[in-house]
């Protein structure tokens, strides 16, 4: 705690100053005595067996199910959310259930031959804003021989990612666009998302990509060169899933992407990448 009596978090890029008490941006950490707690923790608000291939990933375990668990909360403001029902909300908007790691791996051990469940998917709001859930999750999974699936925006501090990489086996990370400029639309920093993806990698994690196409907003060719190169940079072997934009939270008026736009800039893609896929076609 400062001289201010504020203390700053340290899980993203915002370092939100916070008083006793009071809740970051994120709405999802409260500073409780002289450090910024976890104010989710196991606050569970979606619970969900869902195919893979939703999350989305198409190369790892294709035709498997995992368990997929959410919370409330997120630090970015994306106006075309299309889970802001549950990630920009706090603790008081939205019902939710505590369970502990234990009982969430167990749920999870107890649906691998009955439902083909391969593990545990953290996942619906951002689940690094309370990365110590995750964390403790993660161990409980890794000592049942299950698979950790992390789908994230990827935009949280160096340290978060170095404590959690060992122990997530698979990421979904959105790469939303290729500039500060754009991230600064949503809330967000570029960089951060940047490093995420390269420290997952560098840790053995499989990491696939998925890039929103916006209408007028990151739909240019060289926009999604700029994402190819950035890939590239890591890995010319990640696979890429440009997905297409439908009206939701604050763009429900806005038209959906063009579905021949999707394709075009999925096209420019593979002369750089060899693993593209498009997505809400
Ligand atoms: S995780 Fe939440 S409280 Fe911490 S800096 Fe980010 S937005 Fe603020």
């Amino acid at each position: 705690m400062n001289e201010l009596g504020r203390v700053v978090c340290k899980t993203c890029p915002r370092h939100c100053s916070l008083a006793s008490g009071e809740i970051g941006f994120c709405r999802a950490r409260r500073v409780v005595g002289s450090e910024v707690a976890c104010a989710n923790y196991g606050r569970i608000t979606s619970l969900a067996l869902d195919p893979i291939e939703k999350k989305p990933f198409a190369f790892f375990h294709p035709g498997s199910n995992i368990l997929s668990i959410g919370s409330y909360g997120c630090n970015m403001r994306c106006p075309f959310c299309q889970n802001d029902s549950i990630s920009q909300c706090g603790e008081t908007d939205i019902a939710w259930r505590n369970f502990s790691p234990v009982e969430i791996a167990d749920i999870a051990k107890s649906l691998v031959s009955s439902h083909r469940n391969i593990g545990l998917a953290y996942t619906y709001n951002e689940p690094l804003v309370g990365w110590e859930y995750v964390r403790d999750c993660a161990r409980e999974t890794k000592k049942r021989d299950l698979a950790n699936v992390l789908v994230s925006n990827g935009c949280a501090s160096e340290n978060v990612i170095r404590a959690i990489a060992p122990l997530i086996d698979a990421a979904n990370i959105d790469l939303k666009g290729a500039s500060q400029e754009y991230y600064n639309w949503l809330g967000g920093d570029f960089e951060s998302v940047c490093r995420t993806i390269k420290i997952l990698h560098e840790f053995g994690c499989h990491v696939e990509i998925t890039n929103l196409i916006v209408p007028g907003r990151n739909d240019k060719d060289e926009e999604i060169e700029a994402v190819a190169d950035f890939l590239i940079s890591v890995s010319d072997d990640i696979p890429l899933h440009i997905t297409r934009f439908f009206p939701c939270w604050r763009m429900k008026n806005e038209q959906p992407t063009p579905i021949v736009d999707v394709y075009r800039l999925a096209e420019i893609a593979r002369r750089r990448l060899k693993r593209v896929m498009v997505g809400n076609v």
